[in-house]
């Protein structure tokens, strides 16, 4: 996980890489300002990752009716 040291313009505080379902986001430890991420490297990432694991689980866990 990445850390931006000192990245926050409001407090100055360390921006840590998070993220939901929505995407990828920075978040500041010290004050929780939230800044989205200025490109999509990470949107992809966690798109492609879901897209590998969803369909598995969604076939086991739905029976044909
Ligand atoms: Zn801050």
């Amino acid at each position: 996980m990445m850390v931006y040291m000192k990245a926050c313009k409001r407090c100055r505080g360390d921006l840590r890489e998070s993220g939901d379902m929505y995407g990828p986001y920075l978040q500041c430890v010290q004050c929780g300002h939230v800044v989205d991420l200025p490109d999509d490297r990470l949107a992809r990432a966690a798109a492609a990752a879901s897209l590998v694991k969803r369909p598995a689980v969604a076939r086991v866990e739905r029976p044909a009716a």
